[in-house]
């Protein structure tokens, strides 16, 4: 019987109720802390894939190098702490989080004095209801005030706690208006991305989404769904619009790990298209869901997680 409450700490498994942090950790005030947001699938009965874990872990890997934490893994060791969890705990359909930060203890800025980081990989249970149903009727949409910032190239394109505090703001905000969902804008005014998901407008059978000299995270979704619209025939290519141009798309919509594809049915009041989630967004979302089997052209982007009995 898996126990579900299991997390992966530098090295061993541990209780859920071990893993405490001190308050005075600086990770906790100065947000120095890399993260990734993996899922599981499950698959027949108890088994499931782990997608485009190796991205993943290089972009911990990338994310941990930009803010100086010196991680103490290697990338096969992580990709067997992830598999090893989701075994663990049983979450076959579930969310991986592996989680990099500071060790514990002096409350300094900056100062972590070239120690090993603490490593953590938790694992929670994937409900997907709320998903279908946003895939389903498609989200709304606000178009934030708040700014995706741009503090250094290399630490707005890492996966790190203190990049969060504009799509935290931006989020807030579009709960205030009603909305599911933001887009923030770059300081230009060009669309950059959503509080935890990138974008992708479609006109006519061309695809774009921003390029990734913005201010973004690059998503591994984003380069799957790029990699499978060429494969089907789509013209897609990374390119800059603003929001009028994004108005006038025939199909917007979301993507990331945990929104995978999600349609954007209205942006600030305005339906999109007909309002309704259009063909591309629709064959996107399968030929992704295809590639999470492991169906079609062998990518390399599924990782398989087995009970060992
Ligand atoms: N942008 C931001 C700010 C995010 O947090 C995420 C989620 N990781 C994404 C984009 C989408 O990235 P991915 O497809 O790798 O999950």
């Amino acid at each position: 019987m898996p126990s579900l409450n299991a997390i992966w700490m530098n090295g061993r498994i541990i209780a859920y109720r071990e893993a405490t942090l001190h308050v005075s950790s600086s990770a906790l005030h100065f947000g120095p802390t890399a993260f990734e947001g993996i899922r599981c699938y499950a698959e027949a009965e108890r088994g499931g894939n782990l997608f485009r874990l190796r991205e993943h872990i290089q972009r911990l890997q990338a994310s941990c190098a930009a803010v100086h934490l010196r991680l103490p893994f290697s990338d096969s060791e992580l990709m067997a702490a992830c598999s090893e969890i989701v075994r663990s705990n049983g979450h076959w359909d579930g969310y991986i989080r592996p989680v990099v930060f500071p060790r514990s203890g002096a409350l300094g800025f900056g100062r972590n004095g070239g120690q090993a980081a603490e490593v953590y990989v938790l694992s929670f249970p994937w409900e997907n209801a709320p998903l279908e149903k946003s895939q389903r009727r498609g989200i709304r949409v606000h178009i934030s005030s708040v700014i995706r910032t741009e503090a250094h190239p290399l630490v707005s394109k890492s996966k790190i706690s203190a990049n969060y505090a504009a799509g935290l703001l931006a989020i807030c905000e579009a709960h205030n208006a009603g909305c599911d969902e933001a887009f923030l804008l770059d300081r230009h005014g060009a669309v950059a991305e959503a509080s935890t998901a990138n974008v992708f407008g479609v006109w006519g059978n061309r695809l774009r989404t921003p390029p990734s000299s913005l201010p973004i995270l690059n998503g591994i979704t984003r380069d799957a769904l790029l990699t499978l619209a060429i494969g089907m025939g789509l013209h897609a290519t990374e390119e800059s619009f603003e929001m009028q141009e994004l108005a006038q798309a025939d199909e917007v919509f979301i993507c990331g790990t945990t929104c995978e594809v999600t349609p954007v049915r209205e942006i600030n009041g305005q339906k999109v298209g007909k309002g309704v989630p259009g063909p591309i967004t629709v064959s996107l979302l399968r030929a992704l869901h295809a590639a999470i089997r492991g169906e079609g052209i062998d990518r390399g982007w599924t990782n398989r997680v087995e009970v060992t009995s």
